[in-house]
């Protein structure tokens, strides 16, 4: 596999230079919402501390 083949990093499949690095805006979007989902960007909440150390 040369590295300009490399596959979408959400589903595997190759990927689409339009949607780069992705195949397709619908895996660009959950890319976008996994982060959302982590809690980086809630809307209406306050981001985390910098060290969010504890565990
Ligand atoms: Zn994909």
């Amino acid at each position: 596999m040369s590295r300009t083949d490399r596959p979408c990093p959400i589903c595997r499949k190759p990927r689409v230079p339009e949607h780069s690095p992705f195949c397709s805006t619908r895996c660009r979007d959950r890319d976008l919402l996994q982060w959302l989902d982590e809690g980086y960007a809630v809307p209406g909440r306050a981001a985390p501390p910098a060290e969010a150390d504890e565990d």
